[in-house]
């Protein structure tokens, strides 16, 4: 790849943007007016292009809908006040992807392909980031296995594509999780690091009989004993038990939050004691007794940080505190002060 990465990019006619309702938006339902579309062939990466969002043609026989092989990126850009438009940590993304791309058998894409595209895609998109309290432009980066044919092995073709959705923060009522007892979301040696597609089709089953029950997520636990918490359907988990703060550590099961990095930095600066390590169902049930459990929450790019009102293991259950000065209020804000540019970015963040 040379220096000056070329991006073919062909303009749409007439933009939408006009007759999209922005006061009225499901999430991840309306697309801005491009796409990004570049298709690995012959061992190489072609040349990117930026073209008017619209359907793909692939044939029935095209392999990602038969064995799977498909990869995807969550990430967001952010309006300031003063009308400049920012990604957060767009690298660690592309560093997580091509994590993803690798264990999935897929090629890795390159940087150009994958920060200047979205910066390109963006760039031409920026009336569809709208300012505002919560509004954001969700950016999708995916990979499929592109080639014809059901033989299982791995794609000869593949296609890194990226889609862009208007997003606003919605109040999506309480949450309260299921600590998984029998059901696994990711094995040992497995690809539960990885963001595979596979990983959320897998999860959609015991997450309806969990919302039959009336929780909206499930936490998972280890495969091997369902006894040590992991991470959620899409976020990362931190408990405070006293006022530390613990979160479980990486591993080949969870993935490696972009969110949950980020809080674990803004938590060390604000001198709050951390511990990255295996917390136990059985500490956190004894904890939730004897009135040290102060909170439960969530990290991932959707939501920011959501906060757990409750949760249930087997026949115990509980419902959290409410409290004056919580550590999930506290950093939701010191991220999103720095995602709008309302604070100082100290470590780098905005692109
Ligand atoms: N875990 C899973 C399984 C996820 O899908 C996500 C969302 N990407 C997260 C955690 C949170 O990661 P991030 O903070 O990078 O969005």
């Amino acid at each position: 790849m040379t220096d000056a990465y070329e991006i073919v990019i062909d303009k749409i006619q007439e933009s939408k943007i006009s007759t999209t309702d922005f006061d009225n938006l499901t999430f991840g339902k309306t697309f801005t007016d491009h796409m990004l579309e570049c298709t690995w062939r012959d061992g190489k990466w072609e040349t990117a292009v930026i073209k008017p969002y619209g359907p793909i043609m692939v044939e029935p026989s095209c392999k990602v809908f038969h064995y799977g092989q498909a990869i995807f990126e969550g990430m967001k850009a952010f309006k300031d006040a003063t009308g400049d438009v920012f990604l957060f940590r767009p690298e660690d993304n592309w560093i997580r992807f091509n994590e993803s791309a690798k264990r999935l058998a897929m090629p890795e894409v390159p940087k150009e392909v994958f920060v200047e595209g979205l910066k390109a895609l963006v760039n031409l998109d920026k009336e569809w980031v709208r300012y505002g309290e919560g509004l954001s432009l969700y950016l999708r980066p995916f990979m499929i296995a592109s080639e014809n044919g059901v033989a299982a092995a791995p794609s000869t073709e593949y296609k890194f594509m990226i889609v862009m959705s208007p997003a606003f923060a919605y109040y999506k009522g309480d949450v309260r999780v299921i600590i998984a007892s029998d059901f696994s979301r990711a094995a040992d040696g497995g690809v539960g690091y990885a963001k595979a597609a596979g990983n959320y089709a897998a999860s959609f089953y015991p997450n309806n009989l969990a919302l039959a029950e009336g929780y909206q997520q499930i936490i998972w636990t280890d495969a091997a004993s369902h006894e040590y918490l992991e991470e959620a359907g899409t976020m990362n988990i931190f408990v405070r038990i006293g006022d530390t703060l613990l979160t479980a550590p990486n591993n080949d099961r969870i993935l490696n939050g972009v969110t949950r990095r980020s809080v674990l930095q803004l938590a060390a600066d604000a001198g709050v004691t951390i511990e990255e390590r295996r917390i136990s169902v059985k500490e956190l049930n004894e904890a939730a007794n004897n009135g040290s459990l102060k909170e439960i929450f969530g990290s991932g790019t959707a939501a920011v940080i959501v906060p757990i009102k409750g949760y249930k293991h087997k026949d115990f259950k509980f419902e959290l505190p409410q409290l004056e000065d919580s550590y999930a209020q506290r950093f939701k804000e010191a991220l999103k002060d720095i995602q709008y540019n309302r604070a100082d970015d100290q470590h780098g963040w905005r692109v």
